[in-house]
């Protein structure tokens, strides 16, 4: 694409964009009056306007209801999560009985451990990204440590290559071939939190299932942001948050994948609690458990409908674009800030250099040579939310849904006076 560093030019491929009138579905906070310029949608989404009346729905029902709304109220509560499974699956690839929405997403990594880490005396090894997500690396290591084994030897961590900083598919599917029957578990972040990077989930799924291990996925920031067929994929297992690109609202509820291979099954090692047992016979309270034959047998609790009521809000937004335009947007949008970035960088002769490499979703991590934090702090106050990795990484997530090409531009001419500025 010629694109043109110009706001005239970025202000047309606004009036092209077919997602355009979603922008208007969101509230944006303010910085000196002016909506902000939102990078972190990979972190906290924004909050769609029509959360407020789900949840207001539920408060109306209980407050008319009491308990007769588990059954009574618009959308009962004791089913309302099912609502939810139809349009994650689609989101991520999968038949909605392969899909529960419950706690949380450690809890969730956890909860999905106890069925599908089971090491033996030969096969006992997890495969993990080097630098994961701290909370995965907590919740990896409590595993191993809890299973009576040593998280040295029993956590393989891949590392990229010197002077790189991307993860080599090759170099993935190498060493499972190399782990072989000692690898119990394969347990990855499908969209690496920290340079954006995609990995080839397909491709190392195939070598994990090859190996004879489990596959799983922390999709904490792929989920509604790249295209996923956890179902085909043969994808054991997988888990997200739905508070970043799915703008469900802070901390809110965790969806979780099981592959349909391993549903319906009363021999899985598995948590279990009265929210997966069988509906048709949950209130008879017998002591027998017959697990639902979907994801659902995951879950424990009674679910809290008030944190899935924004969450479903959001989903609607997603059922209504689809992710197909969403993905064809972050792409152009993604691209766009990528030339803005290398223009400005060209104009300031380089100080920073862009490290995601190109299999990506939407975010760009910036590695800045010099400023660093300093720099970031000055575009906060601009109104320009952006997130600071230490050593020097700026992770900016221009989430399709709310972000125009016009932001771009003009985050590159504030970029730019604050280099300059700084350089003094
Ligand atoms: C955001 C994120 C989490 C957050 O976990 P919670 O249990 O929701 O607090 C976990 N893992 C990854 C990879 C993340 O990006």
């Amino acid at each position: 694409m010629d694109f043109q560093n110009t706001l005239a030019y970025a202000e047309q491929l606004d009036r092209e964009d077919p997602l355009k009138g979603y922008r208007d579905a969101f509230y944006f906070p303010k910085v000196h009056g002016k909506e902000v310029i939102y990078f972190t949608g990979n972190s906290l989404g924004l909050q769609p306007k029509t959360s407020q009346n789900y949840v207001d729905e539920i408060m109306a029902d209980w407050k008319a209801l009491a308990v007769e709304g588990h059954f009574h109220a618009g959308k009962p509560w004791w089913d309302y999560h099912e609502r939810l499974a139809a349009p994650l699956a689609k989101i991520v690839g999968a038949r909605p009985e392969e899909i529960t929405v419950m706690n949380t997403l450690t809890v969730n990594l956890h909860l999905l451990m106890v069925s599908f880490y089971r090491p033996t005396r030969s096969r006992f090894k997890i495969l993990c990204e080097e630098k994961a997500f701290p909370s995965d690396q907590y919740m990896l290591q409590s595993q191993v440590r809890w299973h009576g084994l040593d998280p040295e030897t029993t956590i393989v961590e891949l590392k990229k290559r010197p002077g790189e900083h991307f993860w080599r598919t090759e170099d993935v599917c190498s060493k499972i071939e190399e782990l072989g029957d000692s690898l119990a578990l394969v347990m990855i972040g499908g969209v690496n939190y920290y340079n954006g990077q995609v990995f080839d989930m397909e491709a190392i799924t195939r070598a994990g299932k090859a190996a004879g291990a489990y596959v799983g996925w922390d999709l904490a920031h792929a989920a509604g942001n790249v295209s996923l067929e956890l179902h085909d994929w043969q994808v054991d297992f997988a888990a997200w948050c739905s508070y970043k690109y799915m703008n469900s609202g802070p901390g809110n509820a965790s969806g979780a994948f099981i592959h349909e291979k391993h549903l319906g099954k009363t021999d899985i090692p598995r948590l279990e609690g009265w929210w997966g047992t069988s509906k048709e016979t949950r209130f008879l309270m017998k002591p027998e458990f017959e697990p639902i034959p979907t994801a659902d047998a995951w879950q424990l609790s009674n679910p809290s409908v008030l944190s899935l009521a924004p969450y479903m809000a959001s989903l609607e937004l997603f059922e209504e674009a689809g992710m197909p335009a969403l993905i064809e947007k972050r792409d152009k949008l993604t691209a766009y800030l990528e030339f803005i970035l290398k223009a400005i960088d060209d104009e300031v002769t380089s100080r920073f250099e862009i490290i995601t490499p190109k299999d990506r979703g939407c975010q760009l991590s910036v590695f800045l040579h010099g400023e660093g934090r300093s720099l970031f702090d000055y575009l906060m106050q601009q109104g320009v939310i952006t997130d600071w990795r230490e050593p020097n990484v700026i992770r900016l997530a221009p989430a399709p849904f709310y972000c125009r090409f016009s932001d771009m531009y003009r985050f590159g001419q504030l970029l730019k006076k604050g280099i300059l500025e700084k350089a003094g």
